[in-house]
């Protein structure tokens, strides 16, 4: 932590601040310049840096280290490779999530999964319990769906993601599904994310609609504190003053969250935008900023989705975007699996 004095502050002002900062724990580094007086503070507890600044005569302070650690690149430096039966994810091939919003009925979600598997996905991605905005619309099939998402995912070689929404249903996840989905509205779920943090299945962390960069790490930090470092950075969008979409997406996102973290990083272009004709280029332009999976939603039969159907893919669209997806992997030095009957170029 850096501490800026005023330039007006006493002698006095100057060794309160230091005294309370070697209470603190801190060695202090005092630099007494022309104008300023600035103290460097190492070690010590962590503070609010409020706290400080509210001190007589503190003109700014500046914390230096970051307030996670587990998910920052300084306590990791290289990129951490979360592999699942044969599929790793934040490696070299950027992995594709593709599925329905939510899971309808038994043959909706084999039909979708032969669809994504055909195309090249290596994990279904489907909502059982689903977090909707109305206490009215439809919340999921729940273990039935999970069952399903088991089934159709077995039969086509896929992994399962899917959204955890309370601590109670973890252990049913751990029954079915490959990879937790922390779902956007649940992000500072401290609870939550406290006990996924205590298992040890991979689990797929979206940024909420109104988290800074930073919150979405700390979310990641209460996750790994409990000792599970298999966490997915997701980004899906972010509340902002344009109203167009549904979200903005925030593709900056990308490359910041890999410089700050070791982990991987998925973009979710179909909550980003809410509109199936804007999710190609967004997807596309994820996989050029560096995404290391994609989570995008395609339904056989949107218009009669129960949930999302505006942004969901249909299979053709689908299809056509993976084969545009493996030209800009290729750009950008990373490759997408080719699709089940696709020659692999
Ligand atoms: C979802 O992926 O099904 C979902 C509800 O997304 P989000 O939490 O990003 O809104
Ligand atoms: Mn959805």
């Amino acid at each position: 932590m850096v501490i800026v004095m005023e330039e007006m502050a006493t002698d006095e002002q100057v060794s309160a601040v230091i005294d309370k900062l070697v209470k603190l724990g801190f060695d202090i580094h005092r630099s007494t310049g022309v104008q300023y007086t600035v103290l460097g503070a190492v070690g010590g507890h962590l503070v609010d840096t409020r706290d400080i600044e509210l001190l007589e005569g503190v003109k700014e302070v500046h914390r230096i280290t970051s307030p996670y650690k587990l998910a920052s690149r300084s306590f990791k430096a290289e990129p951490t490779q979360i592999k699942i039966k044969d599929v790793i994810i934040g490696g070299r091939e950027v992995v594709m999530m593709a599925g329905p919003c939510t899971v309808e009925s038994r043959e909706q979600v084999m039909r979708i999964a032969e669809i994504v598997a055909t195309g090249g996905a290596k994990v279904l991605r489907g909502g059982a319990f689903k977090p909707r905005t109305s206490p009215y619309s439809f919340q999921g099939m729940g273990e039935e769906g999970l069952k399903y998402l088991r089934q159709a995912a077995d039969r086509f070689d896929l992994l399962v993601v899917s959204e955890v929404m309370e601590p109670s249903q973890i252990p049913l996840f751990i029954r079915y599904v490959d990879i937790l989905q922390i779902g956007a509205r649940n992000m500072q779920n401290f609870n939550l994310l406290r006990e996924v943090g205590r298992i040890n299945k991979p689990v797929l962390l979206k940024r909420g609609a109104a988290a800074t960069i930073e919150e979405t790490l700390l979310a990641a930090e209460y996750i790994m504190s409990g000792g599970n470092h298999e966490v997915i950075l997701c980004e899906r969008g972010i509340r902002t003053f344009d109203t167009y979409l549904r979200n903005t997406f925030d593709i900056s996102a990308i490359p910041v969250f890999k410089k700050l973290s070791h982990l991987p990083v998925a973009a979710d272009p179909s909550h980003a935008t809410g509109r199936r004709d804007k999710v190609p280029p967004l997807a596309q332009a994820a996989v050029a900023a560096g995404a290391d999976a994609l989570l995008i939603e395609v339904h056989h039969d949107p218009e009669n989705a129960v949930c999302d159907g505006a942004q969901s893919l249909l299979p053709e669209q689908f299809e056509e975007l993976m084969r545009r997806l493996r030209l800009i992997a290729r750009a950008v030095d990373r490759e997408i699996a080719p699709g089940v009957g696709v020659v692999a170029e």
